[in-house]
């Protein structure tokens, strides 16, 4: 049968991609469905077709699948926040540790590991400390608040994302009624116009610290005390700033930042260890999955108090402090400059002395200091963005003959790249553990422990 657009068809799911697009076959053909997971018997109308594939819309379901549940979230089907909220934790679960598998061996040609249980979460919601709105107009011209539909810029409001704080919806109703009052206009991605493009909102989830940020298309507010007195109502709140980000560009922030009020940054603790966090610095998002994901880090680290440590991708020295406790001395490496500003303050908040940071990129400043100082590590661990480590980074890292690597990824084709490039450096993929960082989401994280070979 030749598929065309508008047809209809019924199809059954078979598979998913790594988007979470449900895949069905007709007569050998697969079909990307969103909205639908592996079991379930659906009625779709074909969007688009390619050569050797098609995109289809979900029009009913017909028998759904035993790990279907009801979304709990309103807008989950739109939202593109949210791909995998329909189907039941468990299921989520073994969609991760099966695509973190699947990854390994078909990129990375590695099978021979041994793969330990993926570390799931008790309450899979409420569980992220940042979000970022976007700010526009509906149709009716009302300003909302909201998130991003997949693959495109409109915004779907939802003030109260059932994955973040409960305080976001308060401080997202101060903002916009802020606006409304000081004619203050959403940003305009079309037309360059309008000021107001995100609010970004951070809570250091054991200390209850809040900071605001208002995302700009300009230096300059109205009125800015009123805004400032009401925000301030909102329990927690230490720091309220605009970041300025006058850019076409769909980065969130920009290189700018205006505090209107309060401190620089917020406190919060992860195990034993506070840190200080800045609105430009990376933390991660699930406070709770961090401090498993770090433990089960310095377990693959296996420090004894004699090592030698690299943290390369560092941002504010999470996981340096952490490993710093355990080991000789640890080294840091991260690009963005205020986040080794809060590193730095962060070993000496916890009175850690055996600490030294780099701000720069990883694949520069590594392979310059090895050149320098020829020094070799004990243990490496990389933290790298979805893109993965640099050639050069690698390149250096198998130089300095560290016994293991730990690997900390938010991609698993990168990262299982990285790891068929390390084996051709003379080292062996041990372990991995996914550990759900971002329940409901497509999205997951994983820490592996790599080997010398002929350590
Ligand atoms: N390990 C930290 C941060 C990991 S996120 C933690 O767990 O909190 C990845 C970090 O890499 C970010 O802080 C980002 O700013 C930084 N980064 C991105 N590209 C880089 C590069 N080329 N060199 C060094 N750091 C980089």
């Amino acid at each position: 049968m030749e598929l065309k657009k508008n047809d209809i068809c019924t199809v059954e799911i078979i598979d998913m991609n790594h988007d979470g697009e449900g895949i069905g076959k007709i007569d050998g053909c697969p079909l990307f469905i969103k909205d639908t997971i592996i079991g379930d018997i659906v009625r779709v109308k074909i969007m688009k077709m390619k050569k050797n594939y098609g995109y289809a819309r979900l029009e009913e379901i017909i028998t759904p699948s035993e790990h279907r549940v009801t979304a709990p979230c309103g807008v989950a089907r739109q939202c593109g926040g949210c791909q995998l909220q329909m189907m039941d934790y468990e299921e989520q679960l073994r969609f991760k540790q099966n695509k973190v598998a699947n990854n390994l061996q078909r990129i990375g040609k590695v099978t021979d590991y041994e793969m330990e249980p993926i570390i799931g979460m008790d309450t899979p919601f409420r569980y992220r400390n940042k979000a970022q709105f976007p700010v526009g107009r509906n149709k009716n011209g009302k300003l909302i608040a909201g998130f991003y539909a997949g693959h495109t810029h409109a915004i779907i409001e939802n003030e109260d994302c059932l994955l973040g704080v409960e305080e976001n919806k308060d401080i997202l109703d101060i903002v916009l009624g802020y606006m409304e009052a000081n004619n203050v206009s959403p940003y305009d991605e079309t037309t360059h116009k309008g000021v107001v493009r995100h609010v970004f909102i951070r809570k250091g989830f054991f200390t209850g610290e809040i900071m605001v940020c208002l995302v700009c298309n300009g230096k300059k507010l109205p009125n800015t005390d009123s805004l400032i007195d009401a925000l301030c109502n909102i329990p927690g709140m230490k720091g309220i700033f605009i970041n300025v980000n006058k850019e076409k560009t769909n980065a969130i922030l920009g290189d700018e930042l205006i505090k209107l009020w309060g401190q620089d940054y917020i406190t919060d603790t992860i195990g034993d260890i506070a840190y200080q966090i800045s609105p430009m610095a990376f933390y991660q998002v699930n406070p709770v999955q961090t401090a498993r994901l770090y433990a089960k880090a310095l377990e693959y680290a296996g420090l004894t108090g004699k090592e030698t440590v690299w943290d390369i991708y560092c941002g504010i020295g999470t996981i340096s402090l952490f490993l710093a406790k355990k080991a000789k001395k640890v080294y840091g490496i991260e690009i963005i400059p205020e986040a080794i500003e809060n590193a730095k303050e962060n070993a000496k908040l916890n009175n850690i002395e055996n600490t030294e940071f780099f701000v720069g990129k990883a694949e520069e400043v590594l392979p310059k200091w090895y050149a320098d100082n020829k020094g070799k590590a004990d243990v490496v661990v990389v933290d790298p963005p979805r893109k993965g480590c640099d050639e050069e980074v690698l390149r250096t890292m198998a130089e300095m003959e560290p016994k293991r690597i730990v690997y900390v990824s938010c991609d698993p084709a990168t990262l299982a790249r990285d790891v068929a490039r390390l084996a051709e450096l003379g080292y062996k993929l041990e372990k991995a553990c996914v550990a759900d960082m971002f329940p409901n989401s497509v999205h997951c994280e994983t820490v592996v422990l790599i080997s010398r070979k002929d350590k």
